[in-house]
């Protein structure tokens, strides 16, 4: 059984992207990352780093420095007790003023080359794989090795899109809600498979054959468009190596046709009744609420909240003193002043929500 991986971009979506990192000293977790690769690892995936590393090219780093930078990124990943299995990188750019690093590639997102080394190198189903992103070149690249593909985007961070970019099958404000979305989408084909497995059981004996042979042109279309998307991923040969020291030849084109033509069961009522069961599972997933996806219970926030009414509380008692013509002043002043500094009590408790 092959494995089943997530791949990962590297800048905004597991780190901070201060422009090019040049140094280890740069390299900071996003929030929620090392929770939410736990939570994937123990889901069952192999978690794989894809990443453009540009930087190489225009000079700004070496390879050995891209090892160290790495090395800190998995040491920070280590001490919250998550880790990766392996980080891929492209170190060319065809504008790098490195000669030896100075051309396109195939391993360059959108360019799925470094997922297709990956799924050769370590045995991975990219049907059942994700790739998450926080750019439209990680969602062509996933889309074009035939994953399912998460955006991560928000209004703080949003992801520039153009007209040619492709369409997420998903997007996620953050790494916590990726990871939540990949749960859900993972328990409902469980059901799906169990059901599906239950309906085999099933005594049929006085059923009336059902015509297969003669099969909806939807499901034909949705074979034509697989068949189309496989040939089309042979048509992305990398030019060069894969990066990773355990780096493999590349098969060619023949290789994913003849995987095609594996995969390319025979129509059968089951399958039929599978996809309508997955159509149902994704008309249920688009009408649940975004927010409901992504459950967070934060101390801090809790917290300030708390505060927050106790502010609310004190403005309004100085309120009613100000209004009395028997209250003193003086109540006013300290009710005022307990208020501003919960206040700052409150802003710091934000921050510091942030920050973690
Ligand atoms: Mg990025």
């Amino acid at each position: 059984m092959k494995n089943r991986a997530i791949f990962l971009d590297r800048d905004d979506t597991l780190i901070e992207d201060p422009g090019y990192i040049n140094h280890p000293s740069q390299v900071k977790l996003l929030p929620h990352v090392c929770e939410a690769l736990i939570d994937l690892r123990q889901m069952g995936y192999k978690l794989v780093i894809v990443t453009n590393q540009s930087a190489v090219a225009r000079g700004i780093v070496t390879e050995d420095g891209l090892e160290e930078i790495h090395q800190r990124l998995i040491g920070l990943l280590r001490h919250e007790g998550a880790s990766i299995d392996r980080i891929y990188y492209c170190p060319y750019h065809p504008n790098g003023i490195i000669p030896e690093y100075r051309k396109d590639s195939d391993l360059r997102k959108p360019n799925p080359g470094m997922l297709l080394s990956a799924a050769q190198e370590m045995e991975i189903d990219l049907e059942a794989s994700w790739m998450l992103g926080n750019s439209y070149r990680d969602i062509a690249a996933g889309m074009r090795a035939g994953c399912k593909t998460i955006l991560i985007t928000s209004a703080e961070k949003p992801a520039q899109r153009t007209a040619t970019d492709p369409i997420p099958f998903k997007k996620a404000v953050n790494i916590r809600e990726a990871v939540n979305i990949v749960k859900t989408y993972d328990q409902h084909s469980r059901f799906v498979e169990t059901a599906s497995e239950q309906e085999i059981q099933l005594p049929e004996p006085e059923a009336e054959p059902i015509a297969v042979s003669a099969g909806p042109d939807m499901e034909q279309n949705r074979f034509q468009r697989n068949h189309e998307r496989r040939r089309g991923l042979g048509l992305m040969i990398p030019d060069t190596p894969i990066i990773s020291r355990e780096s493999q030849p590349f098969e060619t084109a023949a290789f994913v046709e003849e995987e095609s033509n594996q995969q390319e069961p025979s129509e059968t009522v089951q399958g039929d009744r599978i996809e309508q069961l997955l159509e149902e599972m994704v008309r249920h997933l688009k009408g649940m609420h975004r927010e409901s996806m992504f459950h967070e219970f934060s101390i801090l926030k809790a917290l300030a909240g708390v505060v927050q009414v106790i502010v609310i509380f004190c403005l309004v008692w100085s309120l009613w003193f100000l209004l009395d013509p028997q209250a003193r002043i003086s109540s006013v002043h300290t009710l005022i002043g307990y208020a501003a500094v919960l206040q700052l009590m409150v802003i710091a408790f934000y921050m510091m929500r942030d920050r973690k």
